[in-house]
């Protein structure tokens, strides 16, 4: 199913990401965690794409199992700028050989060594190319602080607006900590123009250390607030996950009640912790009437 469909209905829909292992040993944990996730039953699932690509065959497996075998749709994530057109080329046969029909376009991080492909510079690149191919339904990222190498947020947003035009179909923000942040992102995106529908990107935090590694690649703020609650718990591993699970609730309770429909929660193959976050924004509850 393309997600733009599920994107129509009124209500409110929730996704869930998986990241794929970086090497075999690890294939059948991931797959389980896969599995525990799908059976949460999320209206899709996002799966990641290794940075430097060379773990595009276990997000194509895992992608297409958890729909062959749950009946929940994936997108599927391609990055670009560690690779060759050719290799892209690969990738997306390979994607649509095993029946994927939506995919999250990405430029990728630039590895720390600075080597890139001479291939691709922006996602935008890659973005046109697969609009050109024109079966997929496409999604990209967007920033509501900025990404971390734009210059401002103004900058970022001209660059967003370039993407969307080249072809996506809806954007995934980057996780966010405060949602004043993304009602102003989402303010300003439909100032300058952009209109296709803003999944809000939730990230439960359940370690220290997890926040200090997320908040140092994306430079999220973290508010005072939250960063007491880490402080706090955080000594305590099982009090700090209940902690993050709750906090990362509550956001999706105020987005709900503000009027944002999709929610997409960056699950870190923690079945348990979406699990927790849904029993507390249990669906039902929260459509508010709409089916
Ligand atoms: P782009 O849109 O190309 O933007 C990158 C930078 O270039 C920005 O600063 C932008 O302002 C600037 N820019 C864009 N166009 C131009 C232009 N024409 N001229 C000058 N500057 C320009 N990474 C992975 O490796 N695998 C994943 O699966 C993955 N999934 C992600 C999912 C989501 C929802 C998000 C938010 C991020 C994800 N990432 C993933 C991280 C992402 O790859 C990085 O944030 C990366 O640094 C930027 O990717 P992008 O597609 O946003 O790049």
């Amino acid at each position: 199913m393309r997600i733009t469909e599920l994107l129509r209905q009124e209500a409110p829909t929730f996704s869930l990401e998986v990241f794929p292992p970086k090497t075999s040993e690890k294939y059948t944990e991931t797959a389980e965690n896969a599995r525990k996730i799908a059976a949460l039953k999320p209206d899709f699932m996002s799966v990641t794409y290794g940075a430097g690509g060379g773990t595009g065959a276990y997000t194509t497996q895992i992608a297409a199992g958890i729909q062959r075998q749950y009946g929940v749709p994936t997108l599927a994530h391609l990055t670009c700028v560690s690779s060759t057109r050719e290799h892209v080329r690969d990738m997306v046969r390979i994607y649509r050989e095993n029946g994927i029909e939506n995919i999250l376009a990405l430029r990728g991080d630039i590895p720390a060594d600075g080597s890139v492909s001479r291939d691709y510079r922006y996602a935008s690149e890659l973005i046109r190319e697969l609009k050109a191919e024109g079966d997929f339904c496409l999604g990209g990222a967007c920033y509501p602080e900025g990404h971390i190498e734009a210059p401002n947020r103004k900058e970022d947003l001209k660059h967003l607006k370039e993407k969307v035009d080249a072809g996506l179909d809806f954007i995934t923000t980057q996780m966010f900590f405060n949602n004043d942040v993304f009602y102003n992102f989402l303010y300003r995106a439909r100032e300058a123009g952009i209109t296709v529908p803003v999944i809000a990107g939730i990230m439960p935090i359940t370690s220290p250390r997890q926040l200090q590694r997320s908040a140092a690649l994306s430079g999220t703020d973290v508010p005072r607030r939250f960063r007491a609650i880490v402080d706090y718990f955080g000594d305590n591993p099982a009090a700090m996950k209940q902690a993050g699970i709750v906090y990362a609730a509550e956001q999706i309770i105020d987005l709900l009640a503000n009027g944002i429909r999709h929610i997409h929660i960056y699950t870190m193959n923690k079945p348990d912790v979406a699990e927790g976050i849904l029993r507390i924004c249990p669906r039902e509850a929260l459509r508010n009437g709409q089916t």
